[in-house]
């Protein structure tokens, strides 16, 4: 607190990352990030853009990146915006599209983001309860007479939960909302969703939002964008020059457009999270655990005999760091990310320990 502070800074609730602690030989499952490493394409783009060039301002636009953005998923380069880490992309979006009369409307359980982003941008909006197995209900978020939302957003899968919405249900909702944007947040898509990219030409209100910190193993070099129709983008693109109007810097660039080139490395390195996912996901089922259904690259776990955040302290004790939230209705889960095989191993045979003690 200080004296000279705003009163908008006094009102606000930050969102606390994850730890990303100084330790080394820390098995480290608490941040979502890609056990394996980038693709060797994008290190090597990297290396070549560090120069002289540095002396200069990167492109303001982006261009290269939106291009080869829009060839991957067929679109062109105006359906395309480019921030730094999706978080960015985010915000602009909630100042420039989501901010109405109307409630913007989201799960109670999502990613803690939303909500901090509401207060920042002093948005309106109304938390929509998840069912009680933890799921995203579409009825929920049709209007109803005359009751219907401002905008929508949530991510699919859905975060900390890691489950899917089935693309047909994602449609049903843009579809029926032609008044609202809805946000769809496909940070974790690429482990065992479809996403919702392929309808963005169908739908004007649909913005898809991904990053490349998640399935590209790029989070620190803080690239996310936004694929929808060119008015939407337009609008987040008057944010963007009215804020910074270089978010992505040279390596940054580079970097992602060779990640992009490299279809292979990120098919590859993405189902190896996927096959460990779905052997770690029968250990902790034989260990007792209730493990939601997860598409992401993480689960979502709780074991109905022992205290969640007893268990996460027991293995920080061994050295293994996993996500716990103090929150209403999952103050009893873990949500761990997948890491290598022998990361994976590493935690079951703690919880193993921790467990049989
Ligand atoms: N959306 C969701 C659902 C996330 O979990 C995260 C990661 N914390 C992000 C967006 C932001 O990721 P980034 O800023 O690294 O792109």
């Amino acid at each position: 607190m200080s004296r000279y502070w705003s009163a908008v800074v006094h009102g606000l609730t930050p969102y606390v990352p994850g730890e990303q602690p100084k330790l080394d030989n820390l098995v480290k499952l608490n941040t979502n990030e890609h056990p394996y490493g980038p693709s060797p394409r994008a290190l090597e783009a990297i290396r070549a853009a560090t120069g002289d060039s540095l002396r200069l301002y990167p492109d303001p636009n982006a261009d290269a990146l939106k291009a080869a953005l829009a060839q991957r998923h067929g679109l062109l380069p105006q359906q395309i915006f480019v921030g730094n880490g999706s978080d960015e992309v985010l915000a602009h979006a909630f100042m420039a599209l989501l901010k109405h009369e109307r409630p913007l409307y989201f799960p109670d359980i999502t990613y803690s983001f939303y909500p901090v982003y509401c207060g920042l941008y002093d948005i309106a909006h109304r938390t929509v309860p998840l069912t009680e197995d933890f799921s995203i209900r579409a009825e929920d978020y049709l209007p109803q007479g005359d009751e219907r939302a401002g905008a929508i957003i949530f991510p699919n899968p859905n975060a900390p939960t890691g489950r899917l919405l089935a693309l047909a249900e994602v449609e049903g909702i843009v579809a029926a909302n032609p008044e609202a944007v809805v946000l769809i947040d496909e940070a974790y898509v690429d482990f065992g969703g479809d996403s919702a990219i392929t309808l963005v030409d169908k739908y004007p209100n649909l913005l898809v939002v991904h990053t490349f910190s998640k399935s590209r193993s790029l989070a620190g070099l803080r690239v996310g964008f936004a694929a929808g129709h060119p008015a939407l983008i337009e609008a987040l693109e008057r944010v963007k020059n009215s804020f910074n109007s270089y978010p992505l810097d040279r390596l940054a660039i580079a970097g992602a457009v060779a990640s992009v080139a490299d279809e292979e490395h990120f098919q590859q390195s993405c189902r190896k999270v996927i096959a460990t996912r779905e052997t770690l996901v029968a250990q902790m089922g034989g260990l007792g655990f209730a493990v939601l259904p997860s598409a992401a690259n993480f689960i979502f776990a709780r074991h109905p005999a022992h205290d969640a955040a007893a268990l996460a302290a027991a293995l920080r004790q061994r050295a293994v760091i996993v996500r716990h939230f103090k929150a209403p209705r999952i103050d009893q889960f873990l949500r761990i990310t997948i890491g290598t095989d022998a990361q994976c191993e590493i935690l079951v045979a703690a919880l193993r320990e921790i467990l049989a003690g």
